[in-house]
């Protein structure tokens, strides 16, 4: 497939785990790729092998600064994406979200770019409403531990729909559900990688309260495809538009899931739920089946197969 061949395209968060998916089809596609990160969760095995290529460079910096190159497109993916790391810096976090779309827009009205936020499913907190449309406008504590990354891409969606309003920007929103797949962190926190990690090495499967809740698991290559659809999507089609998969697991069967993929003897033990976290999550993708003729073709099974063995290859078990 070749779509926006030839165009010069930077990637904010482009060493993280769906940043570096994302450079790397772009870079198949015939573009030329500009990746910025400063490495706070990204990680630089994750881009090696695209150090080679001509068409790439990478720029250590931190979105929370002006960033001055000439492109004709922007995918803005800089942010800490899982609790523990948003956690970590709260402040840092909601000022990489409001700075981070503040520089990027900034960058796209100078250059004619035109520009992708990636948002997120956790705009909607914990939703009273299920599944998700795009209409839902979400049910997030503002002043929970959660919300410096709720909040951070709600106002980040602001501030590209207020460039878009007030000086023309071309942008398009992308709210991104739970995603997963190979060059997630071992100690990112997040449900499947650490389910994996614990499955492999024998140790206690840690599930958060009842296990009960739920979430939408979507592979990185299905998201990327998605992502790149919206990217050239026609003119004036700005989104938000959902991107996940439908498939709807509670912890408890994901557990259950990786203990048999992995053929691991691990135990599943309940730990406290964290505060604030949502209950059930699952997107309408009703929008972006009719706008970018997209769905998700990878079942959790086989995703989650291709995750274990990533893991098998690159962490001590
Ligand atoms: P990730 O942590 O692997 O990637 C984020 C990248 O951004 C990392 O490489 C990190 O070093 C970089 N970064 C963080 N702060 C930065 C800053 N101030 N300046 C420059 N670089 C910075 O997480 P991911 O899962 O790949 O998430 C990528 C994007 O997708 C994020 O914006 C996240 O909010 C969004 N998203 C992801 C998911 C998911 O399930 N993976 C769901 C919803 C939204
Ligand atoms: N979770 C869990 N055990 C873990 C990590 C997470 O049961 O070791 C739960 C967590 O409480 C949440 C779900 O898995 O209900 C998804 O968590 P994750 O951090 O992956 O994503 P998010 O909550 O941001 O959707």
């Amino acid at each position: 497939m070749s779509i926006n061949s030839g165009k010069r395209i930077l990637v904010t968060g482009g060493a993280g785990f769906i940043g570096s998916h994302l450079c790397e089809k772009l870079l198949e596609q015939g573009n030329d790729v500009i990746c910025v990160d400063n490495m706070f969760t990204g990680q630089k095995r994750n881009i090696r092998h695209l150090m080679k290529n001509d068409y790439f460079e990478f720029l250590r910096k931190d979105i929370i600064e002006n960033i001055y190159v000439e492109c004709d497109q922007i995918y803005n993916l800089a942010c800490p994406a899982s609790p523990i790391h948003y956690q970590y810096d709260p402040i840092k976090t909601t000022k990489a979200c409001f700075m981070g779309a503040l520089n990027t827009l900034g960058l796209a009205k100078r250059c004619h770019a035109r520009i992708l936020q990636a948002s997120t499913s956790e705009v909607y907190g914990d939703p009273e409403i299920h599944p998700q449309p795009e209409s839902y406008r979400g049910c997030v504590n503002p002043i929970g531990i959660r919300s410096c990354y709720d909040e951070g891409k709600r106002i980040a969606e602001t501030l590209v729909f207020d460039y878009h309003r007030q000086h023309k920007v071309d942008i398009k929103v992308v709210r991104i559900f739970n995603t997963y797949g190979p060059r997630m962190r071992p100690d990112d926190g997040r449900v499947v990688s650490n389910f994996i990690v614990q499955a492999l090495r024998g140790q206690d499967i840690t599930v958060y309260g009842d296990g009960t809740q739920t979430r939408s698991f979507c592979f990185v290559s299905d998201l990327v495809d998605g992502m790149i659809r919206m990217m050239n999507s026609r003119d004036g089609f700005t989104g938000p538009v959902n991107l996940g998969n439908p498939g709807e697991f509670t912890m408890l069967e994901l557990a259950e899931m990786v203990i048999k993929l992995t053929g691991s003897h691990s135990k599943i033990i309940h730990m406290p739920l964290p505060e604030d976290d949502p209950a059930q999550r699952k997107p309408v993708i009703d929008l972006a089946k009719k706008e970018l003729n997209w769905q998700p073709s990878i079942k959790l099974e086989d995703g989650l197969k291709e995750t274990i063995k990533y893991f098998r290859e690159t962490i001590d078990v």
